[in-house]
């Protein structure tokens, strides 16, 4: 994981997403610091039928970023990306950051930027993986139940757990991964009877122990144990990052 400074230029997201720098350099302007993180978002074609999605992706994941980047500029792609599936693990850890590497040294017809590049499809996001990411690439399944969501200003932060809330918790959780996060960056509290999972820890609080143990290292950055699911009846999730993840974002 890379850390963010500010916003990343293109030869860092280029080096980042592991491409030899050769082509497609020369004439870019180099992102200044003061520039605005930019989210630039595709939707599958099945995503895009779906009318309220982008008005819930800029709504919770804005509401997210904007405390520790300031503003956030969203622009969504209006035409579908036609892929070979909606979910699976080669069209969102191979296809997707493959065909966003293309684009960034000028061959097809996705155009990166050097804040995130999001997808979003319609696959099923109960099943594994639901999502992915690495330095400024993210993919995501669930679109049909992030649409679903009341509007994010309607929200509050934390709800309780239901695969619609999860799968918006996921893009928080997989950007948060673009953007530099790590797993260590979450928490996982109990408030009343509950467990209030934050996005980047999500749902492995209460996975099976072989999957929870190779995600979650014993303690938090912030310096917190995760508590086992024994400790609360009630899955909360959260849909802000934790202070600790807002600092490294900063
Ligand atoms: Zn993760």
């Amino acid at each position: 994981m890379i850390g963010i400074e500010g916003v990343v230029n293109r030869r860092r997201f280029l080096a980042g997403a592991g491409v030899a720098l050769s082509v497609g350099i020369a004439g870019r302007r180099a992102a200044r610091p003061t520039d605005p993180v930019v989210v630039r978002v595709w939707f599958s074609e099945a995503a895009a039928a779906h009318d309220s999605l982008a008005d819930r992706v800029e709504g919770y994941l804005g509401s997210a970023l904007e405390a520790p980047l300031g503003a956030v500029e969203f622009d969504f792609v209006p035409s579908p990306v036609a892929l070979p599936a909606e979910g699976g693990k080669r069209v969102l850890s191979m296809h997707w950051p493959s065909r966003v590497v293309e684009g960034a040294v000028g061959m097809g017809g996705v155009d990166p930027v050097d804040g995130v590049n999001l997808l979003v499809t319609d696959g099923d996001p109960r099943k594994q993986p639901a999502g992915y990411a690495r330095p400024h690439v993210a993919a995501v399944t669930g679109a049909g139940y992030i649409a679903r969501m009341a509007p994010a200003t309607e929200t509050p932060t934390v709800v309780p757990y239901s695969v619609r809330a999860a799968a918006t918790q996921l893009l928080l959780h997989e950007c948060g991964h673009a953007l530099g996060l790590g797993h260590e960056h979450g928490s996982a509290r109990r408030r009343d009877d509950a467990i209030v999972a934050s996005p980047m820890v999500g749902s492995y609080v209460w996975a099976p122990d072989h999957v929870r143990e190779n995600q979650l290292a014993d303690e938090s950055a912030c310096g917190e144990s995760f508590p086992r699911d024994s400790a609360a009846p009630n899955r909360r999730l959260a849909l802000r990052f934790t202070d600790c993840a807002e600092q490294a974002l900063r």
